[in-house]
């Protein structure tokens, strides 16, 4: 049976199982590309102060409102904690000003975009500060801001009513484990990178045994990866062009994409898929009404290849976060 939402813990809340994603997105193309993904029928929009077009996607979000699609209680609106705000200071002016950016009283959630304090940035100085911080100059600053005060920090946001829910991306299990020791408000999400070339089994079952939910982020696996340059995803086979994805895809009458989307919301995965292109929203989201066979499940758990393409150590920054 297709479920559509996932009840996320503690808040109870219900997650839509697909949403829409904003990275890379065009200032220029944000409000209009969100107003459209509404109409379409996303109801979560995933963003982050670092894609910086906050501005852009909350004019999308309240053109949306503003024309009576959708209140804004019918929406999830997720952004992320970006890494110059780590320091226990710094967390809630971050989101106040990300508040601001998108034109919203609150989030719905609110993740801690990757577990790397950098080196603060004031919002007076540079908004949104980006990886490097110094002038752009590709120089990574680690910061010294320990993750318990952080998180102490966003249990606040929670209490101020600011963001419904916190949770936490690119984490791993030794983190997630630790952070377990200390929190008082579970993280209710994490979103890592997950699709056929990057399945990351054992994660994935762990921090759902935890009751903590999962987010799939670039589900096309190296498809959105080709732009940035990177040389792993223009060395692989395309993902639309796996034999068994498509042979899984002819079978279904269904689209490579389809089938991508499918074999995680099969793990109970959410995923948050991103196209500007109006049919290919609406195929996106029709991931949600069909069904795949146990046996075509198991045929894309055989293409695991452990490839990550949104590695720190690969790009510019070669810093070795996941190693
Ligand atoms: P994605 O896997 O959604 O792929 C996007 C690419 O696929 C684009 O090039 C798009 O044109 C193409 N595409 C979309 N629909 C298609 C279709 N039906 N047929 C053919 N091509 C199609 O890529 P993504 O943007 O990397 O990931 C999705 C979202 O995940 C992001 O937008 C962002 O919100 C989130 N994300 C989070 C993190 C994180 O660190 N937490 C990192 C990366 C992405």
């Amino acid at each position: 049976m297709t479920v559509e939402y996932i009840s996320l813990q503690p808040s109870g809340d219900k997650m839509p199982l697909i949403g829409f994603g904003c990275w890379k997105i065009d200032p220029n193309d944000g409000a209009e590309t969100i107003y459209n993904a509404i109409k379409v029928g996303y109801r979560l929009i995933d963003s982050a102060s670092n894609y910086k077009n906050e501005k852009a996607i909350g004019r999308g979000i309240n053109m949306a409102i503003d024309e009576g699609i959708v209140k804004r209680e019918d929406l999830f609106v997720t952004t992320k904690l970006w890494s110059t705000y780590h320091k226990k200071e710094h967390v809630r002016p971050a989101l106040e000003k990300q508040l601001e950016e998108l034109g919203l009283d609150y989030v719905d959630m609110f993740l801690v975009h990757f577990p790397l304090p950098l080196k603060h940035v004031p919002i007076e100085e540079r908004y949104p500060p980006g990886w490097y911080q110094n002038n752009d100059e590709p120089v990574i600053t680690l910061d010294r801001a320990p993750m318990h005060e952080c998180w102490g920090a966003m249990e606040k946001l929670v209490e101020a009513g600011l963001t419904r829910n916190i949770g936490v991306s690119n984490f791993n299990v030794q983190l997630l484990m630790d952070m377990l020791t200390y929190a008082n408000i579970k993280p209710s999400l994490l979103q890592v990178e997950l699709h056929p070339y990057l399945q990351q089994e054992h994660l994935v079952n762990w921090v759902q045994s935890q009751g903590i939910a999962v987010t799939a982020y670039s589900s096309f696996g190296p498809t959105s990866f080709v732009s940035t340059g990177s040389k792993r995803a223009k060395s692989v086979e395309p993902l639309f062009e796996n034999p068994t994805v498509k042979d899984i895809a002819a079978k279904y009458n269904r689209a490579p994409s389809q089938v991508a989307l499918r074999w995680s919301l099969e793990r109970n995965v959410a995923v948050v898929p991103k196209s500007l292109n109006v049919d290919r929203m609406k195929m996106n989201l029709e991931a949600l009404n069909w069904k795949m066979d146990e046996e075509d499940v198991q045929a894309i758990n055989q293409l695991d290849m452990g490839l990550r393409f949104n590695d720190p150590m690969v790009n510019a920054q070669k810093l070795p976060l996941f190693y």
